[in-house]
């Protein structure tokens, strides 16, 4: 075994494989660029060297010094994690001329299978069902318009050499595939440095699920069951669990086999993943196989007592799979929420900035991997995921509830965060239901994320949490000034988000009685003024209230994936407030400003331009992310603020609207 190795990577899969190497007894050291020097990773590992600047062409994607690296701390052995060199042939060829072992499959693996049109060709060969398509370059797209004939619409265009969900374009008739043949080749061009495209069929309301295989130097290989990742943004996972509701015993070995028929083809040793599109109809076809550890691996790890770490560790270092399929049992059920930063309620754009409270959820059943803490930086240069948050339990229900329970309780400050967002698809009934596909997120937010326009059952929660908080704050002020606090019931109303409700709000013992809408509630909290969370039992139920007090006896509140203002007041205050004309909001919506700090890569209208709502003006790179920003509205440019190639503050003008 390994007494030391080198972690290639950042953040929480950084800290995640220093958490195995560690149980193992085996010394570890990180590496980090000049934005990471106080990161998570760099102090959990035994040692740590410095590799260069932020952007991670300079850092984090340096053969050369993450190689020195390892000669200067004697590093037998390297895991690569994921993204960055994770699937580079040159770089575990360059561990190898090296003597250091890469912890992950052979060169000639990840060269097979880094390439979609060879890697459909191959599965082809080892009797393993692809998508119909054509398994060629296409040169133009007057080329293309045969191809799709043939293939029938709807068809997808994709990058060979594509990943991230970049490179992809879906076209219903000749002209959207001239159009997407033009940007898939140009995206490909400019995210991967190869242009070359296909086309295949495109799988409509299709679900992803995926098969882990694990194989070893000897020649022996497993399949650890599936993964469902079906709830995805813009092509990319948010939601993924394990087992996947969709398969019986009889599609997982049929699935299963297939996986571990490529991974022999290819000499596969390590762990790895091979990627599935599933119609309605329940035929799958191959989509691709990813070389490495997947974002996603703890959902297995909680189904199968497996670590996968561990395992790409013993593997490397020439150990022998123990077990064989037979002896692989999934037990209970994993669901995965990714958690980044970014703002679901402004089009996904990412959010940067200093974490200012970090509380992550504990408790039975709830696994957090996180490559930060309290106080840390969401630096710009790097993907902006924050956490992965698991839920487990001994059936799909179970691991749901845990899902809700753990969101409520997840409390971030001072950077933009999808926390509500999650939630919401965890409480939608399509998701208790399992009816995924991949257009689940399009479907149950065609408007993108916003509060529900009709009182919800979240709603009540979050009423009776805003009294109760508002009677404790009105209690202690009151002891502050040694004065008596209100006991008996009072009339309250609470404004939310604007709606007027009347409640009547009463002492019982050590419970509240609030009467709502001609309901009795019995409510009791531990609740204390300054506590973020709100722990509630309302009708002998548990729940977590988010709160945030805000001026003017107005607070903040998430739960269940529904976000409003409440504004607790007494009726006639209300009244008056209510009574009182709306106050115009200044009006912005004539600019276009920079929502982050980034670099302006494109404007795509002209000064005296007509736009519609909805058109793109301008993108803005950053965070390796491309954020289109669209119009709100429709009107006439009147004036371009900046040009490509600046770079951009947060909140500078972009251009005016007339
Ligand atoms: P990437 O390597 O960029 O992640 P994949 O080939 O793995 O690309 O596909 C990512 C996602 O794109 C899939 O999970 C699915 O949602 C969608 N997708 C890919 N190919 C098809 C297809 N032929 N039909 C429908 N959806 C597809």
């Amino acid at each position: 075994m390994f007494r030391r190795i080198l972690i290639a990577n950042r953040g929480e899969i950084a800290c995640r494989v220093v958490r195995t190497a560690r149980r193992l007894g085996i010394a570890t050291v990180a590496v980090y660029s000049e934005a990471d020097v106080g990161a998570l990773h760099v102090r959990e590992a035994d040692e740590a060297v410095a590799i260069g600047p932020a952007p991670s062409a300079d850092s984090y994607l340096r053969i050369d010094r993450i190689v020195d690296a390892c000669r200067q701390t004697g590093a037998e052995a390297v895991h690569p994690g994921y993204g960055f060199l994770s699937e580079r042939a040159a770089f575990a060829e360059a561990l190898a001329a090296e003597g250091i072992v890469f912890i992950g499959p052979t060169p000639a693996a990840i060269t097979a299978m880094g390439d979609k049109i060879a890697s459909k060709r191959l599965a082809q060969a080892a009797g393993v069902a692809t998508v119909p398509g054509h398994l060629g370059v296409i040169e133009d797209a007057a080329a293309a318009i045969p191809i799709a004939g043939e293939i029938g619409y709807p068809v997808m265009l994709k990058a060979s050499a594509g990943g991230g969900g970049r490179g992809m374009r879906i076209a219903r008739d000749d002209a959207e595939l001239c159009d997407g043949f033009a940007s898939a080749r140009h995206e490909a061009k400019s995210s991967f440095g190869d242009d070359r495209v296909f086309i295949e069929k495109y799988i409509e309301e299709p679900r992803h699920i995926e098969i882990q295989v694990l194989g070893d130097a000897h020649g022996n290989i497993v399949h650890l069951g599936e993964r469902e990742c079906s709830i995805q943004r813009r092509h990319q996972k948010v939601v993924e669990e394990a087992p996947s509701p969709f398969l019986d015993a009889a599609m997982r070995t049929a699935m299963g086999d297939q996986a571990v028929a490529l991974a022999r083809a290819v000499g596969y040793r390590s762990a790895g993943t091979v990627e599935f599109i599933v119609d309605r109809e329940r035929r799958f076809y191959f989509l691709e196989m990813n070389t490495r550890l997947q974002v996603e691996h703890p959902v297995t790890e909680c189904v199968t007592g497996l670590d996968l770490v561990e395992w790409m560790i013993r593997i490397a270092a020439g150990e022998r799979l123990p077990f064989g399929q037979d002896d692989v049992r999934l037990d209970g059920w994993a669901i995965e929420a990714r958690i980044y930063a970014e703002d679901p309620q402004r089009n996904f754009l990412p959010s940067i900035g200093r974490l200012v409270r970090y509380r992550p959820p504990a408790g039975p059943g709830i696994r957090v991997d996180t490559g930060v803490c309290e106080g840390a930086d969401i630096p710009l240069h790097y993907d902006p995921m924050i956490a992965k948050l698991v839920a487990s339990g001994s059936d799909r229900g179970e691991a749901v509830a845990r899902l809700r329970r753990a969101l409520d309780g997840f409390y971030i400050a001072g950077v933009r965060h999808n926390i509500g967002f999650l939630s919401a698809i965890a409480a939608s009934g399509r998701f208790a239901e399992a009816a995924l596909s991949t257009d689940f997120i399009a479907h149950e937010f065609p408007n993108g994320f916003a509060p529900p326009a009709a009182f919800v059952a979240a709603d009540r929660a979050m009423l009776v949490a805003a009294a109760l908080a508002e009677r404790r704050l009105s209690e202690s002020e009151a002891a502050a000034d040694a004065g008596e606090a209100a006991t008996g019931a009072t009339d309250v109303t609470i404004l939310l988000d604007g709606q007027p409700h009347g409640l009547r709000v009463g002492s019982q013992g050590d419970s509240l009685v609030v009467e709502h809408d001609g309901v009795r509630h019995v409510a009791a909290t531990d609740w204390q003024p300054g506590e973020p969370l709100l722990r509630l039992r309302l009708d002998g139920v548990e729940a977590i209230v988010q709160m945030e007090r805000r001026p003017a006896r107005t607070f903040r509140l998430m739960h269940d994936g529904v976000i409003r203002r409440a504004q607790v007041l007494s009726p006639r205050a209300a009244e008056l407030l209510l009574a009182m004309p709306a106050k115009q909001p200044a009006d912005t919506s004539r600019r276009v400003l920079s929502p982050m700090p980034g670099l302006l890569t494109a404007i795509a209208v002209g000064e005296g331009q007509e736009v519609k709502a909805g058109e793109p003006l301008a993108t803005v790179e950053a965070m390796k992310m491309e954020n289109v920003l669209r119009a709100e509205r429709d009107g006439r440019i009147a004036r371009l603020c900046a040009k490509p190639g600046d770079s951009l503050a947060v909140d500078q003008v972009i251009l005016e609207f007339e």
